[in-house]
């Protein structure tokens, strides 16, 4: 079978005034419970616990200090797996929460039981919905952290699991050269064999206010992919149906091959 992983950024689960995107992850529910169902294997790495929490403790401003994110990113992710699990069941859909930390890699005790959970998981017809555990790691929540976060938990998970495809679905059409916020004339890469030092300048800018990795991060973690047979399609993650396009072949966002 097919192996996919897909990664939800923030930005695809919150809108801009603080809301939760249900329709959006509604569609998700509906897209992913389909391929499952088409005999392909699906993971899914999901951000989004600290606005979650943010959205559920009615708070404005995303909370100053390291504890204090931890402490609205448990409630956070207490609740949106309460929202997965509701919109995965209205299509008879099992999921599980895998918590992970980044130091899986560097154990091979704790790696190969990840690989095990997993691998029953996708066994029992179940979708993994994995996310950092925040209140052991902090890689996700702390900005300055250029290596650690969600896009690299997703390609380390597509590795260990040795995933055919990593859809990661941001809140832009793929990868362009530079910011398209702040520069009109950016162009989108459809493809990129090779992350050269031209590549890397084109991200030079950080991501959005809810977002935590911005291009430098989807970068590093399509360069985790480049070194192996996985691909890597960044896309926008505004129509989950996009996943039904990609994995058609249709030419969207862009693809690290
Ligand atoms: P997510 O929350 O989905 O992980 P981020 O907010 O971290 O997404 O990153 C996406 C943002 O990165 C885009 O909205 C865009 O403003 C910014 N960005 C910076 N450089 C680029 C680039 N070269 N190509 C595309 N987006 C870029």
């Amino acid at each position: 079978a097919q192996r996919i992983v897909i990664k939800i950024g923030t930005s695809s689960l919150i809108y801009p005034n603080g809301n939760i995107n249900l329709a959006g992850i509604d569609q998700l529910a509906f897209v992913l419970t389909d391929l499952k169902n088409r005999g392909k294997e699906v993971v899914l790495v999901s951000s989004g616990a600290i606005g979650v929490g943010m959205n559920k403790l009615h708070l404005n401003e995303r909370p100053a200090t390291i504890p204090a994110q931890q402490a609205v990113a448990a409630v956070g992710q207490a609740e949106l797996m309460n929202i997965y699990n509701q919109r995965f069941l209205t299509y008879s859909q099992q999921t599980a929460q895998v918590l992970l930390t980044r130091d899986i890699v560097e154990f091979p005790e704790s790696r190969k039981n990840v690989v095990n959970t997993l691998e029953q998981l996708l066994e029992m017809g179940i979708i993994p919905i994995i996310n950092e555990n925040d209140t052991v790691a902090i890689d996700e929540l702390d900005h300055q952290t250029k290596f650690g976060d969600n896009d690299q938990l997703s390609a380390i998970v597509t590795q260990l699991v040795q995933g055919d495809l990593l859809v990661m679905l941001s809140d832009i059409d793929g990868f362009y050269s530079g910011n398209p916020a702040k520069n009109k004339n950016a162009i989108l890469f459809h493809a990129i064999h090779e992350i050269t030092p031209e590549i890397w300048d084109f991200a030079g800018d950080k991501g959005s206010k809810y977002g935590t990795g911005g291009m430098i991060s989807k970068l590093n973690a399509a360069q985790r992919i480049l070194a192996t047979e996985s691909a890597m399609v960044l896309a926008n993650g505004q129509q989950p149906q996009v996943i039904f396009d990609i994995l058609a072949g249709k030419q969207i966002g862009t693809l690290f091959c």
